[in-house]
């Protein structure tokens, strides 16, 4: 093969696909898009479950890099809803013409790099074939549904959701026996919605999670207008967060074990009292150090004891892992819902589910009968997609393979053995730990650079060197060594998958130091990588 069709394949039209088919067509590359999905919105077109919503509050996630688009969008909540993101995402692709541009319910699933020609040779499950000189892969972190595989899962005669990929029609619970299985950010926010609309809501339980009231509401026209006034100066502020957001919270650097009770109560009473994930810059140190996490964590087992009536359900649902070290959920009424007669909550830790019935499921020797099954069992973060993909670079060295042990790449961009191919927010970046869609334009952006540098210099192939993986590897696995992120069984570790390698997958050091990384390298003429 000789002749190469396009400049570039980007898989996926979520947030990190429609903004990298944007910035590469303004700059004339001949650029396609394939997207599984039947249009744009990547998580957000998939993630329809009753009470979906971001937790970056509105304003902040969206994105930043056309001061025309943020002051024409309008947001009417301050956790925007998933129909309201997907019509952002709509709007986008619309307003910047990107439709043409994606092939839509396709999967690429293989693409195989030719040494001789440096280019990748990708088929798709629509039976195309063709050549591109980089594959760029903005499949998204939470797209790989993790359902787990218990025995008789497909006999179960009633129906079955699970929330990554919800019926577009939605779903009608109404006078039905619903099982939820799975507690995390999306069971939180969907159990208290399908607890109104069930008959009966059982709620299977392995670890409790903490969980913080999101206090959503109706923006504001002055709170809108007085961000959109600003909105440059605020974007800029944001990029300098360690995640990316949050620069009008108010966030603490000093020690919870310098600050007496009464200052730690009264911090936390009011982060608790303005919601979301601002809670946890109260103080600098609560994921850093277990004794400063251990009257946080405490703080908020205190605030589940006052809202749950029976105390051994309170109990239940308090979490006894570090705060933090799981992502922390953001709710509407969670802990609440539990006072409902016609909800229970059944613990499978002690217990696992056993199996799943024609009826129902069982544990501990019983057997719950429903009609309806929910999975909220979460995915298979950060690789999952990627690895779904029959990815085969230099000598046919498969990313399988080279993953065996656990993702590894220099930057979060690109792994060594994998020349012109580069990931998105992909494992070894900030990516999940911040608001993504800052991190995605940064990650684009950046990208983009390296295009044009290769095209002007007349480049063929660009490739992390092993050396400059090695130290990136060793240097983030360091930065999460210094906090509390590994010590529970979290996805950021792949803990949730069985047989999944115990790796923490994002760069933990900080939007802000990363992004200076990334340009540092970048200005000494792509340090780490060889270029030919
Ligand atoms: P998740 O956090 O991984 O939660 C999955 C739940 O399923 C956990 O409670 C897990 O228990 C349980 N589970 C998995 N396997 C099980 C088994 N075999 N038996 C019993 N329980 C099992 O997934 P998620 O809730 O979909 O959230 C994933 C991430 O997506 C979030 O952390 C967040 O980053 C993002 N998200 C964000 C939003 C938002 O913006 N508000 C909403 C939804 C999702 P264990 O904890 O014991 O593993």
């Amino acid at each position: 093969m000789s002749r190469v069709d396009i400049d570039a394949v980007v898989v996926g039209a979520g947030f990190a696909g429609m903004y990298t088919l944007h910035r590469l067509l303004q700059d004339n590359f001949k650029v396609r898009s394939f997207e599984a999905g039947d249009d744009v919105g990547g998580t957000w077109y998939w993630n329809r479950y009753p009470g979906a919503r971001c937790d970056v509050q509105s304003m902040e996630y969206s994105y930043t890099f056309d001061d025309d688009l943020q002051q024409a969008w309008e947001w009417t909540e301050r956790y925007a809803p998933q129909p309201e993101i997907l019509s952002y995402a709509n709007h986008v692709a619309d307003r910047y013409e990107l439709r043409p541009h994606i092939t839509f319910g396709t999967r690429v699933v293989s693409a195989h790099y030719n040494e001789e020609s440096s280019f990748w040779i990708l088929s798709t499950d629509g039976g195309e074939t063709l050549t591109s000189q980089f594959l760029i892969m903005a499949t998204g972190c939470l797209s790989s549904m993790n359902t787990p595989d218990f025995k008789g899962i497909d006999s179960f005669k009633g129906e079955t959701y699970h929330t990554g990929q919800w019926p577009q029609e939605g779903v009608d619970f109404t006078g039905k026996r619903v099982g939820v299985i799975g507690t995390g950010s999306s069971g939180i926010q969907s159990i208290p919605i399908i607890a109104e609309e069930a008959d009966h809501l059982t709620v299977f339980q392995r670890t409790a999670n903490f969980s913080v009231p999101a206090h959503n509401q109706l923006l504001d026209e002055e709170f809108i207008e007085d961000i959109k006034a600003t909105y440059p100066e605020f974007r800029a502020n944001n990029r300098q967060m360690m995640a990316g957001f949050g620069s009008r919270n108010e966030r603490h650097e000093d020690s919870v074990l310098d600050a007496d009770e009464t200052l730690i109560q009264e911090r936390l009473e009011a982060n608790w009292q303005r919601g979301g994930l601002g809670f946890l810059g109260a103080f600098g140190d609560i994921v850093i150090k277990k004794e400063a996490n251990a009257s946080v964590a405490e703080f908020v087992r205190n605030k589940i004891r006052e809202q749950v009536v029976d105390p051994k359900v309170a109990e239940l649902l308090c979490p006894d892992q570090v705060i933090g070290c799981k992502r922390l959920c953001v709710d509407t009424n969670y802990y609440k819902t539990f006072n409902r007669d016609d909800v229970s909550l059944v613990d499978v830790k002690e217990h696992p589910i056993d199996e799943i019935t024609e009826k129902g499921v069982v544990t501990n020797g019983k057997e719950y009968q429903f009609d309806a099954i929910v999975f909220a069992t979460g995915y298979d973060a950060m690789t999952g997609s990627l690895l779904k993909v029959d990815i085969r670079g230099r000598k046919g060295q498969t990313l399988q393979d080279k993953w065996a042990a656990g993702p590894r790449t220099y930057l979060g961009l690109s792994t060594y053995g994998f020349p012109n191919m580069f990931t998105i927010s992909g494992p070894g970046s900030p990516s999940v730990l911040t608001n993504m869609i800052v991190s995605i334009e940064q990650h684009v952006n950046w990208i983009r650079d390296c295009l044009m540098y290769m095209r002007s210099n007349q480049h063929q192939a660009i490739e992390a060197e092993l050396d400059a993986e090695d130290y990136w590897v060793v240097l983030a696995n360091d930065i999460a060594g210094q906090t509390l992120f590994k010590s529970c069984n979290s996805w950021y570790l792949g803990a949730n998958v069985p047989g999944k390698p115990r790796v923490f997958m994002p760069f933990i050091g900080g939007l802000p130091t990363y992004a200076e990384i990334c340009d540092d390298v970048a200005q000494d003429n792509y340090r780490g990588f060889t270029v030919e």
